[in-house]
């Protein structure tokens, strides 16, 4: 998969998108990630990227020209791709989101600036326009490293073990149950004794108990979507005593 980012800071992409799972896949091939500098695609010997609001106002708007340039350019280089607008004021950005564009060839995510890009650009020139939280960022950089990761690590082959993806958080409505690793005593604290017990089944239904418990207690908005199985109710009932 390939992802088209266009951004007047490319060089903050540089770690982020080096290291880790993201860095490795990018080695291996298995994903492509382009950063192009809008400023690239601004005429004038300024090479401006942004201007003063029509209509007056606090702060600066990022100019349409460079942006629709910088698409223009980078739409013939590769298969057809969707067109995103990083910006808060879009749709929250979640796992099925994240599991949908994974499923896409090509991605291009747009990264604004100030207070934002010139309102043509999201109305005329983007597919959709995504936010990753009701918080304002300085830059839709940190977002677009955020789409980036959630999806490429959904890709087949990005992560060591493919069956960790599944039984994350939020593949189904259910957030994820408690991991522990060793050692098996941390200053007194111990391990739940049902995960030392062997018994995989055991495991499995105390594991799939501690995910309703914690998804009814800590996000009963999603809880409330969750389809429950005969045993999901049989484990709830059970771990209520
Ligand atoms: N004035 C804009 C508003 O109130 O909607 C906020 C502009 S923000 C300071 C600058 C840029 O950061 C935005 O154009 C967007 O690209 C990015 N950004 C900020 N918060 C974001 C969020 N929650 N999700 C995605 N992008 C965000």
């Amino acid at each position: 998969m390939i992802f088209d980012i266009l951004t007047i800071f490319p060089s903050m992409f540089t770690s982020p998108l080096g290291e880790s799972m993201v860095g490795k896949a990018r080695e291996r091939g298995l994903i492509e990630v382009r950063v192009h500098n809008i400023r690239d695609f601004a005429s004038g010997r300024h090479q401006m990227t942004d201007d003063r609001p029509f209509g007056g106002g606090e702060g600066m708007v990022m100019k349409p020209e460079p942006i629709v340039g910088a698409l223009r350019a980078i739409a013939a280089n590769g298969p057809t791709a969707a067109t995103i607008l990083m910006t808060p004021q879009g749709r929250l950005f979640n796992q099925e989101t994240a599991r949908r564009l994974s499923r896409l060839p090509r991605l291009i995510l747009i990264c604004g600036r100030y207070e934002g890009v010139d309102e043509r650009v999201a109305d005329y020139f983007t597919d959709d326009q995504l936010s990753i939280g009701d918080y304002v960022l300085t830059g839709g950089e940190l977002a677009a490293m955020v789409v980036v990761d959630a999806v490429a690590r959904l890709l087949p082959g990005v992560l060591g073990n493919e069956g960790s993806a599944l039984e994350d958080s939020f593949s189904e409505p259910v957030l994820e149950y408690p991991h522990y690793t060793r050692p098996r005593d941390f200053e007194g604290l111990s391990v739940p004794p049902v995960l030392l017990c062997g018994n995989h089944e055991t495991i499995r239904r105390w594991r799939r108990t501690q995910a309703l418990l914690r998804t009814r207690m800590r996000r009963p908005d999603l809880f409330e979507r969750l389809e429950l199985s005969p045993e999901d109710r049989e484990l709830l009932e059970e771990g209520k005593n």
